[in-house]
Order: C-alpha cells, then structure tokens, then sequence
C-alpha cells in the first residue's frame, strides 16, 4: 500500500481548507434595466441606483462626446463655405 513519504505541514493542510469559508457573491438586480450587480452599487449599466438616476454613464458620455464633435465638425464646415479662406483669394 502506497503510504506518503513525508508528513504534510500544517501550512500545506490548512492552505487546502482555506478557500472552504468562502461563499458566493450576494446579487442583486437593477430596479431599471433589471442586469445583475453587486448590492448597493450604482448600476454601470444605467446610472442608476435604487430606482434614481445618480449617475453618467461610460456609454453616456462617449455618446455625448460624439454629438457635440459632430456638431463642431458641421459649424466648421459652415463656416467654410461662407468664407473663403485667405490663401484663395
Ligand atoms: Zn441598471
């Protein structure tokens, strides 16, 4: 019968019980777009939290971003078309 060489530290046996208190993550879901999240966090989904919109999210903001770049790119566009630029005349 095989029998172990060594005796196993304690280290080594109570490193095997370490993760044995563990349990899994508690969960809760988003009051308005229903995704899953940690509790009492704000939603990074929505911004939302508890049911009130608290915050911009990533999304938000690289929306925003576009629109306004966008709209400065058009009222520099207009801008050349009404005046010609001096190297032109
Ligand atoms: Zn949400």
């Amino acid at each position: 019968m095989p029998v172990p060489k060594r005796k196993r530290s304690r280290a080594r046996r109570d490193s095997r019980f370490a993760n044995k208190g563990i349990k899994a993550k508690a969960l809760a879901t988003c009051r308005n777009c229903g995704s899953t999240l940690e509790p009492h966090q704000v939603c990074a989904q929505c911004g939302h939290y508890k049911g009130v919109k608290v915050m911009v999210t990533k999304l938000e903001r690289m929306i925003k971003r576009g629109q306004t770049r966008k709209a400065q790119q058009e009222k520099m566009q207009a801008r050349q078309k009404t005046e010609p630029t001096p190297a032109a005349e």
